[in-house]
């Protein structure tokens, strides 16, 4: 049998020192291997899988729309599957966030999005806007200018030459903040930090502040105050500075709403999403736009210059469509938002355990900090490699999570990160608190004996 790991295949993997197990089939919050093994996919691969695994009727609606057509060129012709879906996005977002632009991934969407903001200030008449201010800790993506936006060390250090300097905005981070959240005054937490840099910077040189509503792996499921999007929304608006939402990760429903901003009642200039519009049966995000910042560029130069060829991309569209469609008959983000506090009631347990530092998130989104001193939350030493162990002690497990490093100070800070399936049911949230707690004992068993 074939091993699947480097340098045994013909594919060259994302991890060259693994051993992949081979999934072939995949039912609800399931993943099945090639061995007969079973794995409880507790973070919907990378915060992607809202629906869950194996729905046949989305396959069907993509394998419909192939066979009548597949392609056509975004700048020649339109189709039904494009004009449907921007139509369902623009009746979800919130605010006047009326058209959709289509891409593949949620790097290139944060990529256009900033673009965009860059070409509405040209064609407004107003150059000098170009600076795009950013938080730490935050994550846009890999691509250069995504890049470029994400705190996020150890992806950005070999680059670091060919990333454009972004000013940075401290991340509201109640857990790692001195103020421990409880602080209105506190500079990060409140907003005013984003205030500070743009008259720091200078408004007439700002295009756009972005930032992720409910922090995803930068902060690890990190739920600001209800005052701070109201209040950056009122600091961008009164400098002129487009406020660009990246919900990539925390869109779709996966915080219990469709939007992570509507429990802030705040509307974003530019509105970012990925992952779960597509559930992950196709590579698809969009940008969300008001006619305000459109119409610019309509009496301007006439286009927004950016052309990627998969763009508005129909079995994608149809992919989007039929998640949408399904998520609505199934009242799936009704369901995510009324299983969250059983789901939240069920990890605060964890909290109690040694070297959990923090149980947070809303929806069915959560974050669990790894630290190794509880009362000063000092992290592990990166050598450690603790979310990782503890990652790959879940898989042994039966357990996939999402483990994220560096978020305590750009270097040091492991973190695990849950986000199942919005049809996850009671006895597969106990089978994860039970598998959770078996990883973590192993984990600090293992790092112990190593130090
Ligand atoms: N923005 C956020 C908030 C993300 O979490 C991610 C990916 O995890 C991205 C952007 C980049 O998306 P993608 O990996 O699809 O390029």
């Amino acid at each position: 049998m074939t091993e699947h790991s480097y340098p045994h295949s013909h594919v060259f993997y994302r991890k060259l020192r693994r051993t992949f197990p081979l999934i072939v089939r995949g039912e609800g919050c399931y993943l099945y291997d090639s061995a007969g093994r079973s794995y409880l996919d507790a973070c919907g691969g990378a915060f992607v899988v809202n629906i869950g695994h194996g729905v046949a009727a989305i396959g069907d609606a993509m394998a419909r729309q192939a066979a009548r057509v597949a392609y056509v060129n975004g700048t020649a012709f339109t189709h039904e599957p494009v004009e449907a879906l921007a139509a369902a996005l623009a009746s979800r977002a919130p605010g006047d966030l009326e058209l959709a632009y289509f891409l593949g991934s949620g790097s290139e969407a944060v990529e256009a999005a900033l673009k965009l903001a860059r070409q509405y200030w040209v064609e407004r008449g107003r150059p000098t806007k170009h600076k795009i201010l950013a938080l730490v800790p935050s994550y846009h993506g890999n691509t250069l200018l995504a890049l470029s936006a994400s705190a996020r060390e150890h992806y950005r250090v070999l680059y670091r030459d060919w990333l454009v300097p972004m000013p940075r905005v401290p991340a509201p981070y109640p857990y790692r903040c001195s103020c421990r959240g409880q602080g209105r005054l506190c500079a990060a937490c409140s907003g005013d930090a984003l205030e500070a840099a743009i008259r720091q910077e200078g408004a007439d040189s700002v295009a756009a502040f972005i930032g992720e509503p409910i922090g995803g792996s930068s902060t690890g499921a990190s739920v600001p105050d209800p005052a701070y999007w109201p209040r950056v929304r009122e600091i961008c608006s009164r400098h002129d500075v487009l406020f660009v939402a990246d919900e990539v990760l925390s869109g779709a429903g996966r915080t219990g709403t469709w939007s992570a901003l509507e429990p802030y009642h705040v509307t974003p200039d530019l509105l970012v999403m990925g992952k779960g519009i597509a559930s992950g049966y196709a590579p698809l995000s969009a940008i969300l736009a008001p006619r305000r910042i459109v119409d610019v560029i309509a009496e301007g130069s006439g286009g927004f210059l950016h052309a990627q060829t998969f763009s508005h991309h129909p079995v994608c569209c149809a992919a989007g469509l039929a998640v949408l469609d399904y998520l609505d008959r199934h009242d799936l983000v009704g369901r995510c938002a009324r299983i969250a506090p059983m789901f939240h009631a069920a990890l605060e347990p964890l909290r109690a355990l040694p070297h959990v530092g923090d149980v947070r998130g809303r929806g069915l989104l959560a974050g669990i900090e790894f630290v190794d001193d509880k009362d000063t939350g000092a992290p592990f030493p990166r050598a450690a490699h603790f979310a990782e162990s503890f990652a790959d002690a879940a898989l042994e497990a039966g357990l996939v999570v999402w483990p994220n490093v560096g978020q305590a100070d750009g270097t040091n800070g492991d973190l695990a990160l849950l986000a199942p399936p919005f049809t996850i049911k009671a006895h597969d949230i106990a089978t994860l608190v039970t598998r959770f707690r078996l990883a973590l004992e192993s984990t600090v068993a293992a790092v112990m004996s190593r130090s």
